[in-house]
């Protein structure tokens, strides 16, 4: 067991058992243990599956094909979310592409080494068990989605087409166009709807799951609250799937969905599920940079336009010339001269420092210095514009639309932005978290990229978890089912649904002087500033008092617009903020308390001489899983050690 690191900031928390995967079998090498543990899982026979329901929480890419999978499999789904359509989750909005170790470009590929890249790129943060599993299951998406008839790229002879996503040397990122989550999304949700209309899948649309139901120590239920009406329901199962998607919209403003919270896990997290790494957030260097004081929501510029686009900012400070007035030899391209072996397509982690340091020195570009350049100029010259339109068109009239520059004459402006979270709620290898009968998919769970996600790693690992790894895993909880009946007579229930309640009816009777919005905006720049690219003891520290002022001043001064009984975005939002304000503080403390810096977390006080991320093995080679104490005695931690038998630890180095 890790010993304690000094310095741990045991004022805020407290240390409590450690806690341990115990589903992998580890008897076996790590390329059988997939494989048996299927085979060691027991059954649920075709009939039995009949008599079972499963809720399962979003539609994404995870909650869409896992609700699908299940309903196939026989039994009855419940599915709910809080669009009106599934096509409509955040995953649609994925653009770049998604892994899997086909080889089709025999460029050396392997699942061996999409294993080891995506521990490697994780920062030796993730636990080698899953990330071999994922890379074994990477295979099989690509073949389920064709079979859908997902329109991958192809190239001239018909061959599915790939390129390259940052922190690999192999071209494995199977892509449409620049709409890959969309495409993905249309393959789960016909099969998601092909299922309903077999009667397998019940549909909730606009349905907001706000607390989970448990009986006997199992989780058998949810209280949501129909967007539309505002009436509340109880529904009850014998197994609650939790797919709703990542939090980085704690920070207001990043490059996830509007409407993306935290809301489900939180509230599943008050109820027992630990919170995993909840700091690791990943900051996605290339996004159209913040352009105003009321702007709402961030743009992507996929990571795949590194392939073709080079990264650079004029080597001199201040220089504010127009872009293609700057000759070559006064342009720095920092991120080719700082890791030649990687160059543009290093990971997002260490892109996005690399930029900000180029713009600490002063030699950023745009409004503010906050912006470097991303530059198609060579790439246009050696492919043409027509091939580079067919790549990339539609993430190039996005830039123009949003910029109004034309990207083709002058290069694209980018700044990073907050992107991803890989912390989550914990989840043994069966994807089960700390509460019985609740799993926990997507990007919804801690994942598997440690400190720092790959490109194209996401959708992989949604769609893993959704089709292939929780359909087998759940039998071997299901295999002691059905359960018996719950119903609203249990006082379990009645409970949950009384502290909805209270809570609905206790935002709307405030009636303060701030908007919801506002407080929204205060903590994401509160977390950006200090919680964000770099983080400090002493920032950090700051930030864990200010939003204890925050979250006091929200209880007492929120305004909350309109009615419970009707259509009411502002209660919606209200609801969501006051758990965003919960998590941040406990990010904030998961932060202050891992005093190393690691993939996308990065302690100024923990940094090598070039200024790269320096990891604390010995101290902090574990995951964070944290406990919420209902009586406010601060969180507790609980830490799963990692072990590494086939990927020896490393300083990360793309050089
Ligand atoms: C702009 C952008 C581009 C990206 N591009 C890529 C890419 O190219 N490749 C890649 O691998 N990854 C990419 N990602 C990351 C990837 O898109 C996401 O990680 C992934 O789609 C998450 O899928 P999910 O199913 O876990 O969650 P989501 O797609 O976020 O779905 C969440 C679902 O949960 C539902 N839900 C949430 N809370 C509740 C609740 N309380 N009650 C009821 N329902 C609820 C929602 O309605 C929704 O249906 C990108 C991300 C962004 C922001």
């Amino acid at each position: 067991m890790t010993k304690e690191a000094t310095g741990m900031p045991l004022d805020l928390f407290s240390v409590g058992d450690p806690i341990a995967d115990t589903k992998a079998p580890t008897d076996v090498p790590i390329g059988e243990r997939w494989s048996e543990r299927r085979f060691r899982g027991r059954l649920v026979n075709p009939a039995n599956r009949r008599k079972m329901t499963i809720i399962v929480v979003g539609t994404g890419l995870a909650g869409g094909s896992a609700a699908a999978t299940l309903g196939e499999a026989g039994y009855k789904v419940k599915s709910f979310w809080y669009q009106d359509s599934p096509r409509r989750a955040h995953s649609v909005a994925a653009q770049g592409g998604i892994n899997a170790a086909k080889n089709y470009r025999n460029d050396g590929d392997s699942v061996h080494r999409l294993f080891y890249d995506t521990v490697k790129g994780g920062d030796f943060r993730s636990r080698e068990n899953n990330v071999h599993r994922l890379a074994e299951v990477s295979v099989n998406i690509i073949d389920q989605a064709v079979a859908q008839g997902v329109p991958f790229a192809r190239e001239y002879g018909g061959l599915l087409d790939n390129r390259s996503f940052g922190g690999t040397q192999v071209s494995r990122t199977f892509y449409a166009r620049g709409q890959t989550g969309q495409q993905l999304l249309y393959g789960a949700y016909q099969a998601l709807e092909r299922q309903m209309a077999a009667g397998n899948v019940e549909q909730f649309a606009r349905t907001e799951m706000l607390d989970l139901i448990i009986v006997d120590g199992r989780a058998r239920g949810i209280v949501a609250r129909d967007l539309v009406t505002g009436e509340l329901s109880t529904h009850y199962a014998d197994a609650v799937v939790i797919a709703s998607g990542g939090y980085g919209n704690v920070f207001y403003l990043s490059t996830n969905a509007k409407g993306s919270n935290t809301t489900a896990i939180w509230r599943a997290h008050k109820r027992g599920a630990y919170f995993a790494n909840p700091c690791y957030t990943q900051i996605h260097p290339t996004c159209i940079p913040v352009h105003g004081e009321y702007q709402s929501k961030l743009t992507l510029m996929s990571e795949s336009l590194r392939n073709d686009g080079r990264v650079w900012v004029p080597k001199e400070r201040g220089d504010t010339r127009d872009a293609r007035q700057i000759p070559e030899e006064e342009r720095d391209y920092f991120l080719e001269r700082r890791y030649p072996a990687f160059g543009n397509l290093v990971p997002r982690d260490i892109a996005s420092r690399a930029a900000k340091q180029a713009c600490d020195e002063g030699r950023g570009v745009g409004p503010g210095g906050l912006g470097v350049y991303l530059d198609f100029a060579e790439a246009i010259q050696r492919l043409g514009r027509a091939a580079v339109e067919a790549k990339y068109g539609n993430l190039f009239d996005m830039y123009a639309q949003i910029t109004g520059e034309d990207p083709y004459a002058t290069p694209m402006r980018i700044y990073p932005a907050v992107h991803y979270t890989m912390g989550g709620l914990w989840v043994d290898y069966d994807l089960q978290s700390t509460i019985p009968g609740m799993f926990v998919i997507g990007e919804a769970n801690f994942s598997d990229h440690g400190a720092n996600r790959l490109g194209a790693s996401a959708l992989m690992q949604g769609l893993a978890d959704g089709y292939f790894v929780l359909p087998s895993t759940i039998t071997e909880y299901l295999a002691d089912g059905p359960f018996p009946k719950v119903d609203d007579s249990h006082p379990a229930a009645q409970e949950a649904v009384q502290g909805v309640t209270d809570q609905i009816q206790q935002l709307l009777s405030i009636q303060g002087t701030r908007s919801v919005a506002s407080f929204h905006r205060e903590l994401g720049q509160l977390m950006w500033d200090y919680c964000g690219m770099e983080r400090t003891d002493e920032g950090l520290r700051k930030a864990i008092d200010r939003i204890q002022g925050i979250r006091q001043e929200f209880w007492t001064n929120v305004k909350v617009l309109g009615t419970w009984g009707s259509f009411n975005q502002n209660l919606e939002h209200a609801g969501r903020v006051a758990d965003f304000i919960e998590l941040a503080e406990l990010m904030c403390i998961d932060a202050l308390h891992r005093n190393e810096s690691c993939g996308g977390h990065f302690r100024a006080e923990s940094q090598t001489p070039e200024g790269e991320a320096l990891r604390d093995d010995e101290n902090f080679a574990y995951v964070a899983a944290w406990e919420w104490t209902p009586q406010g005695t601060g969180p507790v931690l609980h830490r799963e050690d990692l072990n590494y038998e086939y990927v020896h630890l490393a300083q990360r180095s793309y050089k």
